[in-house]
């Protein structure tokens, strides 16, 4: 096995070893980016020197016998709506497309302060709306898995980034399904932490009520690894929640006797694909034969999710997307004739089709005289979907599903028909609504494409969802399957 190819705790391994150098890992990474990178499209930036330069660092230390941190010298990919001071952070938009940020989003110094190397800034949907990372500006990102097909999104470049092991980790944010959809499309794991988990200081703006930074691994407690160090009150970040963050990794074991498990039966009918359906089953069956008592259960708002996900997730982005007028920072359109067609030609020119679809949805759906029928019917149901969630988990500590509908989808096939791409959201979008947290990991394979699980937890209880979610890992050889890319 290639370094590139490894776990960041089996490289952490070796490095205390001292069987090879961070510097030795980071140039692996770094040459595999630029012999695949062309056929996936997983980056918008690479950072060759500064990446270099920060395992040097860590090499330094080991050399020294100062204590490393298990993500020090591990080389991992961020989303490019996350802030890097210096280093260009575009959301995949026109808009931002030569945008330094003066200062770091909080993920970003704490990665910093545990010496973790990053590797570059992945491509997305533009702003974060999407499911197939094809809304980017700038080129859509492959699945490695088949190059003609989407890699999800809107995290597609995170997630492809970790599958074709152009990076070890990866960070991704999620606001209806993001993390979770492009890891089940990816083959990897993908966490979306609980609403507050995670300092959203320094992440750039979709819907702030639903947005959530969370990470990527090729396995579990890679995963787990990442929360330890994302995880945590921020008072840069409002709603932040205060909480003892424990360690993540003590969750780590391989032990399902008697968890309760209910599968929502809104999930596994109409619109989820039969094959994906069976491997699902099959999850289920092979967490029962490891001791969980699983059973069949109902999340009854389930079928109006979809609309209030689609009204509130625009309106915040409506909002939102106003302060990029071309005043401040980012593209500015030339030669305007006074200030109200710069405005007005700066958005023209500087957004993608989406963005100004969701934003034209969501100011319409704020209006006086439409608020009360759309936007606070919306909040409504979200009220109502949230309920569904806290009496299911008075019940059962995890809930079970697919992570998406359908397969990963050929590229070019969905991307001019916005809701047959909102429709892929349907299993995700809810969590975000309802503020819990949940995972994807692989389940299987259907035709050549990775299938993945979602389990959903109670609000801060990521712990048992990793505790399920590796106890199928050690179970199962799913994880272990490779794209030949
Ligand atoms: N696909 C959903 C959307 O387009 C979710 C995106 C996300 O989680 N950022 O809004």
């Amino acid at each position: 096995m290639k370094l590139y190819q490894k776990t960041a705790h089996r490289l952490h391994e070796m490095l205390l070893n001292k069987e090879v150098s961070s510097e030795e890992i980071t140039q692996s990474v770094l040459n595999r980016i630029s012999t695949v990178d062309e056929k996936v499209g997983a980056y918008v930036t690479v950072l060759g020197e500064n990446a270099l330069d920060t395992a040097r660092k860590v090499d330094r230390k080991i050399k020294d016998g100062t204590n490393i941190h298990p993500l020090a010298g591990i080389p991992i990919a961020i989303k490019d709506n996350m802030c890097t001071e210096g280093i260009r952070t575009t959301c995949s938009s026109r808009i931002l497309y030569n945008y330094m940020p003066p200062y770091n989003a909080t993920v970003i110094e704490r990665l910093g302060e545990v010496d973790a190397v990053m590797i570059g800034k992945t491509n997305m949907d533009e702003f974060a709306m999407g499911s197939s990372c094809e809304n980017s500006a700038f080129f859509p990102t492959c699945n490695p898995w088949s190059t003609d097909r989407v890699a999800g999104g809107s995290s597609g470049g995170s997630s492809a980034s970790v599958a074709a092991d152009e990076a070890i980790v990866a960070l991704g944010s999620d606001t209806g399904g993001s993390i979770r959809l492009p890891a089940a499309y990816c083959g990897v794991v993908g966490m979306k932490p609980t609403y507050g988990a995670v300092s959203r200081y320094g992440l750039i703006a979709f819907a702030s009520s639903l947005d959530q930074i969370g990470p990527f691994g090729k396995d579990v407690t890679d995963c787990a690894l990442l929360m330890n160090v994302i995880c945590g009150h921020d008072p840069m970040d409002s709603t932040s929640v205060k909480f003892d963050v424990p360690d993540y990794t003590t969750f780590l074991a391989n032990n399902v006797k008697g968890l309760k498990i209910g599968i929502p039966k809104e999930y596994m009918g109409e619109g989820i694909d039969a094959e994906i359906k069976n491997s699902i089953q099959e999850a289920a069956e092979k967490l029962a034969s490891l001791g969980a008592e699983v059973e069949e259960t109902g999340l009854p708002h389930t079928k109006h999710g979809l609309s209030a996900y689609y009204l509130i997730a625009p309106a915040e982005a409506s909002s939102n997307l106003a302060r990029y007028d071309g005043v401040r920072y980012g593209y500015r359109a030339q030669d305007p004739e006074d200030m109200i067609e710069m405005f007005k030609k700066t958005r023209s020119e500087g957004f993608g089709p989406e963005v100004k679809r969701r934003i034209m949805l969501g100011t319409y759906a704020l209006s006086a005289g439409y608020y009360d029928a759309y936007y606070n019917k919306a909040l409504k149901v979200r009220t109502l979907i949230k309920q569904d969630f806290d009496s299911a988990f008075e019940k059962y500590d995890v809930l079970l599903s697919p992570t998406s509908p359908i397969p990963p989808f050929k590229r070019g096939e969905k991307v001019d028909d916005p809701l047959q791409m909102y429709m892929v959201d349907i299993c995700t979008l809810a969590v975000n609504l309802a503020g819990i947290p949940a995972i994807s990991l692989p389940a299987g394979m259907v035709n050549g494409l990775p299938v993945g699980l979602q389990l959903m937890g109670k609000p801060f209880d990521e712990g048992t969802l990793l505790r399920a979610a590796y106890t199928f890992e050690q179970n199962t050889v799913h994880h272990e399957n490779k794209p030949s890319i």
